[in-house]
């Protein structure tokens, strides 16, 4: 029987190894480094509470994606039971709203910045005037050629607003500033989104012509308005994934770190993993889809790759996360909070307030009550981006915890009596970036492009920002490719690159 080596389950292993599970005779053995599968994707669990690493939305434009979500775990009805009374009510997809607004200046906006009175009134006659003046201004006479992405925001959203509400926080989110930032990451994340076009959708749901159905083909990522979520969080999904992967006689094994690639020209022969405990074991496959960090894979190739290879791989930057976990008693009261806990309505909350450190606020009541193990409290994920080895990636945890329960005082959102328990969970590299060495991405391209039985799939995996549907679309391209003898990966590399590629290649 053949075999398909597959590093990594995440979304895209898994997502690859069911593929193949399901659709052929060849074998899937997934090599995971950690005990659990999802990824950046799973969920984590502590003394009965789950926490979703950054807070998951599950939704797509492509067809193929949804439809994969719902045969593992079916939709929520409209009163929230399933159809099937057979399938467990624990195993549903619910369907959320989506409410994330900025926090800023001790009051809320809404996200996407909406010209609601609300708006307007929050940011006060003057600033208004700036930002209306230089959206204008950038939008007729300034446009700048879009080197960077503080060149892309201007011209999109005029300095004034730039500055208000884009600069800080995608600094922090970096750790750089726009202006070394490449506008693809603009160009990718936030892609056709305006003021004309938050104007126009804010008209529409005004009128009540904005009626979006849950695969909301036609919106802006940005302004996505309901999604999909695993009752218990992402890391459900793709247990579940896993299950059925093993059901079908695929392998799942936890705790191999893959540390070495051995190959003969252009095949990969073998791999090599590392456990806990420092033992090693070597796998044989026919073909590898890889969404292990192209970084690491590269370094791990043996006979090494080309220096030039190495030197760029070596040189991919990433951004990592700290997520803290916060039980609390109760929210600080604010006029649209519930009490008695005063629940805000927010799935999350962009921090822009200045002088701390802190990203984003999740609201994991608020993503499915069935993280929180006791319904008279409140279970927050305090999320901070940094640098791997930087002063807060090297902080202990429990130093981490109160300094995190001290920033969200300090902005008003709780007081600190009411804090009940912490768990800190450090991500590395959760984003890869755009910067670094990422403009000469295109030579490692070319350098595991001929490598004819090995796949590059995922986020990392492709130095890509992927989201877990287009993670999800490239283990599937990979897959098709290996069923298809071919060693053409131009299709993968294209998810994620073009709006309509999902609608065109389905
Ligand atoms: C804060 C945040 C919020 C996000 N929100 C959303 C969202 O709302 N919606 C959405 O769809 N996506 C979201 N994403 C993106 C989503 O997390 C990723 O797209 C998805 O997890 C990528 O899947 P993957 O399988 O490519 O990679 P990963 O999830 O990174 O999985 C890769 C796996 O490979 C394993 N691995 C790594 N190195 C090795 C090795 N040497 N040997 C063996 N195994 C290895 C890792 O342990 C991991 O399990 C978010 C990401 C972040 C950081």
């Amino acid at each position: 029987m053949k075999t398909v080596l597959i590093i990594g389950a995440g979304p895209a292993g898994l997502t690859a190894a069911l593929e193949l599970a399901r659709c052929s005779e060849i074998r899937p053995i997934v090599l995971e480094a950690l005990d659990d599968v999802g990824g950046i994707s799973r969920t984590i669990e502590f003394k009965g509470n789950r926490m979703d690493l950054g807070g998951h939305r599950f939704f797509s434009k492509s067809d193929w994606v949804m439809d994969w979500w719902q045969t593992l775990m079916p939709v929520e009805t409209v009163d929230g039971n399933h159809p099937s009374s057979a399938l467990r009510k624990d195993r549903q997809l619910l369907v959320r709203p989506r409410v994330s607004r900025i926090y800023f200046l001790r009051r809320f906006f809404d996200y996407p910045i909406s010209l609601s009175v609300k708006t307007l009134a929050n940011l006060g006659i003057v600033r208004l005037v700036r930002i209306g003046v230089s959206y204008l201004g950038a939008r007729l006479f300034q446009r700048k050629p879009e080197k960077n992405l503080e060149d892309f925001f201007h011209n999109r959203f005029g300095g004034e607003l730039y500055r208000t509400f884009f600069k800080d926080y995608t600094e922090k989110v970096w750790g750089v500033p726009c202006g070394d930032i490449s506008p693809a990451w603009g160009a990718q994340r936030v892609k056709g989104l305006s003021v004309g076009k938050a104007l126009l959708h804010a008209a529409k749901a005004f009128l009540g012509l904005f009626k979006p159905d849950i695969r909301q083909k036609g919106t802006e990522t940005s302004l996505i308005e309901r999604f999909l979520y695993p009752r218990l969080g992402p890391g459900q999904m793709w247990r579940i994934a896993a299950e059925e992967v093993r059901q079908r006689g695929g392998e799942i094994h936890f705790g191999q770190k893959l540390i070495r690639i051995l190959r003969d020209g252009e095949r990969i022969l073998s791999v090599e993993t590392e456990s806990v405990d420092k033992s090693t074991r070597i796998w044989q496959g026919d073909w590898v889809i890889s969404s292990m960090a192209v970084k690491d894979l590269i370094a791990a190739i043996e006979p090494p790759a080309p220096q030039n290879v190495r030197e760029i791989a070596d040189g991919l930057a990433y951004r990592s996360f700290i997520t803290v976990g916060l039980l609390v008693r109760k929210l600080k009261p604010r006029p649209e909070s519930v009490p008695p806990l005063n629940l805000l309505p927010d799935t999350w909350l962009y921090i822009q307030e200045p002088g701390v450190k802190l990203g984003r606020l999740q609201v994991f009541n608020n993503w499915s009550p069935a993280l929180v193990k006791a319904a008279d409290t409140v279970w927050l994920g305090l999320e901070y981006f940094c640098q791997e080895g930087d002063a807060l990636w090297d902080m202990p945890d429990s130093q981490f915890a109160s300094f995190a329960a001290a920033e969200l005082a300090e902005i008003d959102l709780i007081d600190p009596a009411d804090v009940l328990d912490a768990h800190v969970v450090h991500v590395p590299k959760a984003y890869p970036a755009y910067f670094g060495t990422y403009a000469q991405f295109d030579t490692i391209r070319g350098f595991t492009d001929r490598v004819q039985n090995l796949f590059l799939v995922g986020r990392n995996g492709m130095h890509r920002y992927n989201n877990q549907d287009h993670s999800m679309l490239t283990a599937k391209l990979a897959v098709d490719a290996i069923l298809g003898g071919s060693t053409d990966k131009s299709g993968i590399w294209s998810v994620n690159l073009e709006d309509d590629y999902h609608e065109s290649k389905r």
